[in-house]
């Protein structure tokens, strides 16, 4: 829970520079009081920071979406991941014709607000048949996720 609540403080610093606070609450799901907190750095710690800078540099967003859903909810783990990997990210999803079913369960899945890819993974993970795959470029690597990853 702490390391989520520090993602969502990173983010947070991330959104105040193109946005006003308010708006940066409302999409977080806190209150504006809370995000003066993480601007402060008031909270969460700067250990817990620290940490979970650690994290986000080694974690792709495959990786961090899992705790992210479970710990903020489907809408505000998306908000908070698209900011944590904004300009670090390319994802670049695959389809195989061949055993798509055209089932819709990938587009269910997606977490994503708009067409911009955020590299979660959910659309390979919800698609039963293996035909979705993914290539995820992440600050100096590149990731191949599939079904049977
Ligand atoms: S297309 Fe797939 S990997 Fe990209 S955001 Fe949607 S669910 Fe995540
Ligand atoms: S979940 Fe898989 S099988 Fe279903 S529409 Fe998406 S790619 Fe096709």
């Amino acid at each position: 829970m702490r390391l989520a609540a520090a993602l969502r403080a990173l983010a947070a610093e991330k959104m105040s520079r193109e946005m006003p606070l308010t708006e940066v609450a409302e999409r977080l799901g806190v209150d504006v009081s809370t995000v003066s907190h993480y601007l402060r750095g008031d909270y969460p710690s700067e250990r817990a920071r620290a940490a979970a800078e650690r994290v986000l540099r080694r974690s792709p967003p495959f990786g961090l979406w899992p705790l992210l859903e479970e710990e903020l909810g489907r809408e505000v783990a998306s908000e908070v991941l698209r900011w944590l990997v904004k300009d670090k990210v390319e994802a670049r999803v695959r389809v195989d014709d061949a055993r798509c079913v055209s089932c819709g369960r990938c587009a269910e899945a997606c977490p994503a607000p708009d067409d911009t890819c955020l590299g979660c993974g959910e659309c390979v993970r919800a698609c039963s048949t293996g035909a979705r795959s993914l290539e995820v470029s992440y600050r100096d690597a590149v990731y191949e996720v599939s079904r049977e990853r």
